[in-house]
């Protein structure tokens, strides 16, 4: 009787092992260095979803993991990566968003700065007999032969599931290489008949390498990866449009991997028949490639710098009231939690919010115009933009060279009123201001100035629109804004050209605005009167341009 019991129980063991689990869905993931992965692993990282598993690539006695086992996919999910990888956020999307009784399981190799001539069986050895030593160490970890390996992997992974599609990163390597999406369909081709899987049920992704939008340094080649469908039937290319890098240009950061997991599995999901699930995922686009400084909704207390203009920013975002008997003029509308902040400021002045009639920007980032539809509608003021800006403001972000696809930089997109060009005038009750194009840090980004009479005296007032290169700013071959480095040239040219007492800008940092408060509040009328101080930080901003700009003349591939 026992032993009968103990019969059944070693058949259905058997059993079990031998029949894979059709519920057990596998993904092969290989590629380069962005493939292996190796940014910190933060906390968010951390939550192990057993619905989500790595099969371990070597044994690895310090976390008791053995080669061919299967693991609840903590990161590090190989041996010789330390960090997260793309692989790691991809997991936990599909298990979140699968049907419980199904599993997600990854088999994942990568060689840093390989080709993929690496992956073809039959021209690997060629590839390694000219690769630099370094690449050869790492493939020798993986016996010589890292599509071996992974093959090897993927047998051992078929005995308890099925695969049911490919992520691919590779392509830095290959930036110029126009033959790589046939290159590709070879290690496709070759899978299948050593998997003995069919094309039409295993699709295969490939993510972008660093976008142009990041100053990608192979950028180039995500023209080339875009092709890859044309010639591999069953296969996707992943955007990686907004997604963070490191200072090289290369390499995702953390948040950039976390995001393009979540983009590869957003991808496949739909073609396997399933939404994406929200719940569990890790914290996503707010910190995407725009930072919001704390200090922007941080109050301040609002005062008249000269006559009547009058400052009602926060800490962070400067807007600037212009009054007149006939309404006022509003500069800036900021984020839309800003605007309670700036009708508290303007109420305090002792002004009516909805005597605002002309609303003006500095330029069309977030920060200065996603508050824009809520102040129109409050106060029923006109809205005028600088033509070039007309359609950023217009799409919401959408259409912006830099941050278009970045979503935590997008807004209500605001109709505008008046197209300004270049040099127009903007009147009301006495009040003129005129519209200077300063392009660079946007198409139409806009330097305000105007007169303003003080105690008798006369003093001519700058509102720089913005001198900044941002982050991941592109100043060569910027495909989306190629005239980007001579109309900051020209943006420079205009600065220097303007008459300037009372200096202002778009952010407070820019004129310090603080220490200029505080004098201010000591009894110096004449805090913010700093011609000085405007030509000095003109040509500071200029200099920092020409060094960016040097630096990535010289970073230019010299070869093509
Ligand atoms: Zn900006
Ligand atoms: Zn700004």
């Amino acid at each position: 009787m026992v032993l009968l019991f103990l019969a059944v129980l070693l058949s259905t063991a058997t059993q079990a092992a031998a029949d894979p689990d059709p519920n057990f869905y596998i993904y092969l993931c290989f590629g380069q260095s962005n493939m292996e992965g190796g940014r910190t692993i933060e906390e968010q990282d951390l939550m192990g979803d057993p619905r989500f598993q790595v099969l371990a690539d070597f044994d690895n006695p310090g976390r008791g993991w053995k080669k061919g086992q299967w693991y609840t996919a903590v990161p590090p999910l190989t041996r010789r990566t330390k960090g997260i990888s793309l692989v790691d956020s991809f997991g936990r999307t599909m298990a979140a968003s699968l049907p419980k009784q199904i599993r997600v399981g990854v088999v994942k190799v990568g060689v840093s700065g390989t080709k993929i001539e690496l992956w073809d069986k039959d021209g690997f050895r060629e590839y390694l007999a000219t690769a630099d030593s370094w690449k050869v160490k790492i493939a020798d970890e993986y016996g010589g032969n890292p599509y071996g390996y992974l093959v090897e992997l993927a047998k051992i992974a078929q005995r308890d599931g099925v695969i049911k599609g490919i992520l691919l990163h590779q392509g830095e390597s290959n930036a110029e290489d126009k033959d790589w999406p046939r290159k590709v369909k070879v290690v496709y081709d070759n899978l299948m008949k050593d998997l003995n899987l069919a094309p039409e049920s295993v699709p295969l992704l490939a993510g972008e390498v660093v976008n142009v939008d990041q100053g990608g340094e192979k950028a180039s080649a995500n023209e080339i990866i875009g092709k890859l469908p044309e010639m591999l039937p069953n296969s996707y290319v992943v955007s990686s449009a907004g997604l963070l890098c490191n200072a090289d240009h290369l390499h995702f950061t953390a948040e950039g991997y976390r995001q393009f997991g979540k983009r590869y599995a957003e991808k496949l999901l739909p073609i396997l028949g399933y939404k994406v699930s929200e719940t569990k995922l890790p914290a996503t686009s707010s910190s995407l490639s725009v930072q919001n400084d704390p200090d922007w909704i941080k109050p301040f207390p609002p005062f008249k710098i000269a006559g009547s203009l009058y400052y009602v920013g926060s800490k962070g975002l400067a807007n600037y009231l212009i009054t007149t008997p006939r309404g006022h003029i509003l500069i800036n509308s900021d984020l839309e939690e800003n605007v309670p902040l700036i009708q508290a400021s303007v109420e305090r002045l002792g002004f009516k919010f909805t005597d605002i009639k002309v609303l003006l920007i500095s330029h069309a980032h977030w920060d200065h115009d996603a508050g824009s539809n809520i102040i129109k509608k409050l106060t029923g003021a006109k809205y005028m933009v600088m033509d070039a800006d007309v359609p950023v403001v217009e799409s919401g972000g959408k259409t912006d060279f830099q941050y278009g696809n970045v979503p935590a930089s997008l807004y209500t997109p605001t109709k505008v009123d008046r197209v300004l060009h270049d040099g127009d005038e903007v009147k009301l009750g006495g009040a003129v201001l005129v519209a200077h194009l300063t392009p660079g840090h946007t198409k139409g980004c806009t330097t305000w100035t105007m007169k303003v009479k003080e105690a008798g005296q006369t003093y001519n007032v700058v509102v720089i629109g913005s001198p900044n290169v941002n982050p991941g700013y592109r100043l060569v071959n910027n495909t989306a804004y190629p005239q980007i480095a001579a109309d900051y040239e020209k943006m420079f040219r205009v600065l220097k050209s303007l008459p300037c007492d009372i200096f202002l800008g778009a952010h407070g940092n820019y004129f310090d605005f603080e220490t200029k408060y505080a004098r201010l509040k000591g009894g110096a009328l004449a805090a913010f009167v700093d011609p000085e101080g405007y030509k000095k930080y003109v040509a500071d901003k200029e200099q920092a341009f020409k060094t960016e700009l040097a630096k990535q003349t010289a970073a230019l591939p010299r070869s093509q």
